[in-house]
């Protein structure tokens, strides 16, 4: 597979998708498994290489440790632990393809800018957070905050473009599009399996710490 150009990170790119959903499928969504059944959240996130969308890193949520540690910051924390360690291991963030599986709260947003990406994709959007996770901070910190109402930030500006992996799909062709709604239905579920799973635990005393639940 080429580079990326810019112009190719956007729908339709049915090739991108596949892969970013094979990552969330095989990568992810296993960390997330061990996550939530030590309490935390189901938000994940990951990095690709451009060149050819070789995984760089993946990642789970882990506010029982840290509040901050949301799926998409603890996975430039533990990138860059990684580059300390190894420093080969070392990718130019405009290099980067970040993957988050819902879409970025206010803090991992600016997280992302201030690591140098161009872009982020998501799965799930605020409002499935919301309605389908219980889990409304975004929206409620984007309201409270900063006088954003739901969808109200800039998804292109001078920093990032956001791409909702669920528009890429719809923009697909449709032997492509009945293909990848059929593997996101399944993604979808499995995340619902993953919440229910979450949203019984998260009055346990593992949880205690996390002050937004
Ligand atoms: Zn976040």
């Amino acid at each position: 597979m080429g580079e990326l150009r810019p112009g190719q990170m956007g729908p339709p790119n049915p090739t991108l998708v596949a892969r970013l959903l094979d990552v969330i499928e095989r990568d992810v969504i296993p960390l997330t498994q061990a996550g939530v059944s030590r309490g935390n959240k189901i938000f994940g996130a990951a990095m690709l290489r451009k060149s050819d969308l070789s995984l760089v890193h993946a990642a789970t949520n882990g506010e029982t440790s840290n509040p901050l540690f949301h799926g998409e910051v603890a996975c430039i924390n533990e990138y860059y632990a990684l580059v300390a360690a190894d420093p080969s291991k070392r990718v130019d963030p405009a290099d980067v393809i970040f993957l988050a599986t819902h879409e970025p709260c206010t803090l991992c947003s600016s997280a992302i800018t201030w690591a140098g990406h161009d872009n982020f994709y998501y799965f799930f959007s605020h409002e499935d957070s919301r309605d389908a996770f219980q889990i409304g901070h975004d929206l409620n910190i984007l309201k409270q905050v900063f006088k954003h109402e739901p969808g109200g930030y800039a998804r292109a500006n001078a920093y990032f473009t956001a791409f909702s992996l669920q528009d890429m799909i719809r923009a697909c062709d449709a032997h492509e599009r009945a293909a990848l709604s059929a593997r996101a239905d399944g993604i979808r579920a499995k995340y619902m399996e993953l919440s229910e799973a979450y949203q019984s635990t998260k009055e346990l005393d593992v949880c205690r710490n996390i002050p937004l639940k």
